[in-house]
């Protein structure tokens, strides 16, 4: 009985700040969160004057600067530049045009793959064989292949209701496609853009080459080119593409994780990191993906200091670099934490868009997860409920291995992927009060997690 009592009342201890209950805290940061605009006008800013943030390009300088100066606007105790190595790739001259006898000459909207190789100037000159997977490749054969422009048209699973379960049932065609293809002799690959979107928009992203086989250019379609391509194959399989696509990879450069931080008031050597990453493709303001992480993670400082919480341990927001290409941005900055020896308790990405709150997702089970999960009943008010297993983000991935409780922001997907690595994704498709609910979910979460000790 005299445990029980003990424990009862530790639990109130612990979750009790300044002699506040943490309902009202949340209020608190509720109402600062939907009635200020500062984490607005900076999304406006890294869409409108940072577009195209690529790795090691003069954008995502600027947006190094600009979130540095926005960090220590915002109120942290100290904001530091970490280097980190990147690649540099850049996109060239780009056509795709499909000549048929039956219907035609039509141009296609397309976008190189990142880190895609090129052609030449010129380009190729070749027919084009349509497949949906891997295997097909393998009936097909060396035979149907050789010399030709493979095509993969399978889309994304529409049926299933998690979007990135969709996006991942499409997406190696993507990643995979153009060393799958270039084993069974292929020139280069155009993949349909891995999106749920019947759209004008091609949707790029990174491919990835398998060592030992050879490189070949990959290009993405739009979902409506590649509807449109493959009727044309239908009434004519000998139809012929001129692909141009002066794309071209540079020697790896150096480029910034951005990151400030609040100083733990009782435990200043254990560390929370809330981020998003700060690249974004050359072809878009990189809205959702990822400026709306970045501004809400910088947000939570502000909230922090506005409203005078004091964290118990050492809370950071990190903008990552290089999250798109090769991940190295998250991996440096665990590797530094490793080196200085940091007690890592929680890390939460926010990198699945800025639309309405849902909940998180925690990489943990057992008591701990009914332990995070009973913080859902705050959340009530708000309407964010799900508070379930499985989450994280890959800029956070490496914090695992040192013991950091994985958490991944969850908003309504739906319309992610509408956007998703495409021109589309602009500061227009961001509603205003969506991200200020995010950005005081986040804050309000990591507040009651350091209350926690799980
Ligand atoms: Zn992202």
């Amino acid at each position: 009985m005299l445990k029980i009592i003990i424990v009862i009342i530790l639990t109130l201890i612990s979750f009790s700040l300044n002699g506040q209950d943490p309902g009202k805290i949340l209020t608190s940061v509720f109402d600062e969160a939907l009635t200020d605009t500062t984490a607005y006008a900076n999304l406006r800013y890294l869409c409108k004057n940072t577009r195209g943030r690529l790795d090691g390009s003069p954008m995502a300088q600027k947006a190094v600067e600009f979130t540095y100066k926005a960090l220590i606007a915002a109120g942290a105790d100290s904001v530091w530049l970490q280097k980190v190595p990147v690649p540099s790739w850049e996109r060239g001259f780009e056509k795709c045009r499909i000549t048929s006898t039956v219907k035609g000459s039509n141009d296609l909207s397309i976008s190189a793959l990142g880190l895609s190789v090129g052609t030449s100037e010129k380009g190729l000159v070749s027919n084009i064989v349509e497949v949906h997977d891997f295997e097909e490749l393998k009936t097909i054969g060396r035979k149907g292949i050789e010399g030709k422009i493979v095509f993969f048209n399978r889309p994304a699973d529409n049926k299933l209701i998690n979007s990135f379960s969709g996006y991942g049932s499409a997406v190696n065609q993507r990643t995979q496609g153009a060393s799958e293809a270039s084993k069974y002799g292929a020139i280069a690959v155009i993949v349909r853009s891995a999106t749920q979107s019947l759209d004008d928009f091609p949707h790029t992203g990174v491919t990835r080459y398998e060592d030992g086989v050879k490189k070949i250019p990959a290009v993405a379609v739009s979902t409506k080119d590649a509807e449109l391509l493959s009727q044309w194959l239908k009434t004519d399989s000998s139809l012929i593409c001129n692909l141009i696509s002066t794309c071209k990879n540079n020697p790896d450069t150096w480029s910034y994780n951005v990151i400030g931080e609040i100083r733990g008031s009782v435990m200043p050597d254990q560390y929370i990191t809330v981020g998003g990453h700060l690249d974004a493709w050359d072809i878009t303001e990189g809205a959702h993906d990822d400026a709306g992480g970045c501004v809400q993670s910088i947000e939570m400082i502000r909230l922090f200091r506005k409203l005078g919480i004091k964290p118990k341990r050492t809370v950071r927001a990190v903008m990552f670099m290089n999250e798109e290409m090769s991940g190295t941005g998250g991996r440096t900055y665990a590797e530094e934490a490793k080196k200085k020896g940091e007690i890592h308790y929680a890390a939460l990405e926010s990198d699945r868009g800025v639309m309405s709150p849902r909940g998180f997702g925690f990489d943990a089970d057992g008591i701990k997860l009914e332990k995070l999960q009973s913080l859902s009943k705050y959340f009530i008010p708000y309407n964010i409920r799900d508070f379930d297993m499985g989450g994280g983000g890959s800029d956070i991935s490496p914090l695992k291995a040192m013991g950091a409780l994985q958490i991944g922001y969850m908003p309504d997907t739906q319309r992610y992927f509408s956007y998703h690595h495409s021109a589309n994704d602009t500061f227009e498709q961001v509603n205003i009060r969506e991200l200020q609910m995010g950005s005081a979910a986040i804050a309000s979460l990591i507040y009651l997690i350091d209350l926690l000790d799980y």
